[in-house]
C-alpha cells in the first residue's frame, strides 16, 4: 500500500486534484455544485493506460477539470475503459463527454445503463405529472397547485449523452485491471443495480454510493414505482457487503476512504432500524408522509430536499407495510394515510 488510510486523512486532495491512495489507485476529487460539494472518482493504472470508475456531474467545472487532466495526466488514447457504478448524474454525468474525448468504452450493469438512458429520453409532460401525482399522494404537493409545474427533472442538463453502446457487467463478473481481478458486486436500494468493485488480492472495495462513511446513502421511493420496497433491498445488499474481510479498505464516492467495514454496515443498519421505530411510534393515528418529515428529519428542508425526504420517508413506510406493521389507506383528497396495524 502506498498510504495508510490514517495518513490519507491528513491529505485530502482539493476538488480537481488527484492523489495515489494505494498502489496504482488514484483518488480524483471532482467538484459538485450542491451541498454535497464533491464526488470521488477512482483512476486505476492499467499498464500504460487508465481505467476510470465514475465520472462526475456534467457541468462547466467538471469539463474544466477533465480538460486539465487531459493535458497533465491522461494522454490521448490512454483512457480505455470507464466503469460507472450507477446512473445518478454525479456518477454517469461526464461519461458521454469522456467516451467522446478519449474513445473509451463504457462499462455498466444493464439496469443502470437502461435507467440512465430512460431518464435522458423520457422527458414528456406525462412523466413529470406522474412524479407530481406521487408527491400529491404523499401530501407534499397540493393538487392543481401551479407551483407543481416547477418540479422538473434536471437529469438531462446534468448528464452528457450516455453512450448508446456499452459493455454489460453483472454480479460475479471480474474485470482485469493491470493484471488484478476486480470482482463486480451488485446491490440495490440506492439505485437498481449498483456495481461495486472488489479486489480480493488487496481487499479493496470501490463502493460507489452503496456504502459511505458519515453520510448515509439516499434510499428512496419514486413516482414510477410507488409501492417498491428499496429499504429491504438495501438491507440485503449491506448484509452481503458485510461478508467482506474486516480489514477491507473502502474507497467511497463521497467522503474519505475508511476501514472497519462491518462497524459501518452495522451503524447504517441500526440507523434505519431506529427510523422505522420512530415511524411506528408516531403512527397510532393516521398520518400522511408529509406529516412525518419532522419525525425523521430534524433540519430545515428546502423544496428539493423535501422531495428527497418524502421519498425516503415513503421507503421506510413501504418497508413497514411489507412487514405487515403499517397499513395505507387513501383519504378524501386522494392522499395516502398510514396507520399502525
Ligand atoms: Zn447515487
Amino acid at each position: 500500500m502506498s498510504l495508510s488510510v490514517k495518513y490519507l486523512l491528513d491529505f485530502i486532495p482539493k476538488a480537481g486534484e488527484f492523489l495515489e491512495v494505494v498502489d496504482g489507485v488514484y483518488l480524483l476529487r471532482m467538484p459538485l455544485p450542491m451541498q454535497l460539494d464533491h464526488i470521488n472518482l477512482w483512476l486505476l493504472r492499467d499498464h500504460n493506460d487508465w481505467v476510470l470508475v465514475d465520472t462526475g456531474l456534467f457541468f462547466p467545472e467538471s469539463v474544466a477539470v477533465w480538460k486539465k487532466l487531459a493535458q497533465d495526466l491522461i494522454a490521448p488514447g490512454q483512457l480505455k475503459r470507464i466503469v460507472v457504478t450507477h446512473f445518478h448524474p454525479d456518477h454517469v454525468g461526464m461519461a458521454g463527454w469522456l467516451a467522446d474525448t478519449w474513445g473509451a468504452e463504457l462499462i455498466m450493469t444493464r439496469d443502470e445503463w437502461l435507467q440512465g438512458r430512460l431518464r435522458q429520453l423520457d422527458v414528456t409532460p406525462e412523466t413529470q405529472s406522474s412524479e407530481v401525482d406521487f408527491f400529491v399522494k404523499a401530501g407534499l404537493f397540493k393538487r392543481d397547485d401551479p407551483q407543481n409545474q416547477t418540479y422538473a427533472s434536471r437529469y438531462q442538463e446534468q448528464t452528457s449523452a450516455i453512450p448508446r453502446v456499452f459493455r454489460r457487467i453483472e454480479s460475479g463478473d471480474t474485470i482485469d485491471i493491470n493484471g488484478e481481478d476486480w470482482e463486480v458486486i451488485t446491490g440495490g436500494g440506492h439505485s437498481p443495480e449498483h456495481a461495486c468493485l472488489y479486489s480480493n488480492k488487496r481487499d479493496i472495495l470501490i463502493s460507489g454510493d452503496q456504502l459511505l462513511p458519515r453520510i448515509t446513502s439516499i434510499i428512496s421511493v419514486f413516482g414510477a414505482e410507488p409501492d417498491s420496497n428499496p429499504l429491504s433491498v438495501y438491507y440485503a445488499s449491506l448484509k452481503n457487503l458485510r461478508q467482506l474481510p474486516e480489514d477491507t479498505i473502502v474507497l467511497p464516492a463521497h467522503g474519505l476512504p475508511f476501514e472497519r467495514l462491518r462497524e459501518r454496515v452495522d451503524y447504517i443498519l441500526a440507523h434505519h432500524d431506529e427510523r422505522l421505530e420512530l415511524l411506528i411510534n408516531n403512527l397510532e393515528s393516521g398520518k400522511r408522509a408529509v406529516d412525518l418529515l419532522g419525525t425523521l428529519f430534524d433540519r430545515e428542508l428546502d423544496f428539493f430536499q423535501s422531495t428527497f425526504a418524502t421519498g425516503e420517508t415513503i421507503a421506510h413506510l413501504n418497508y413497514l407495510i411489507h412487514q405487515g406493521q403499517v397499513m395505507r389507506e387513501e383519504n378524501e383528497k386522494g392522499e395516502w394515510v398510514y396507520t399502525r396495524t
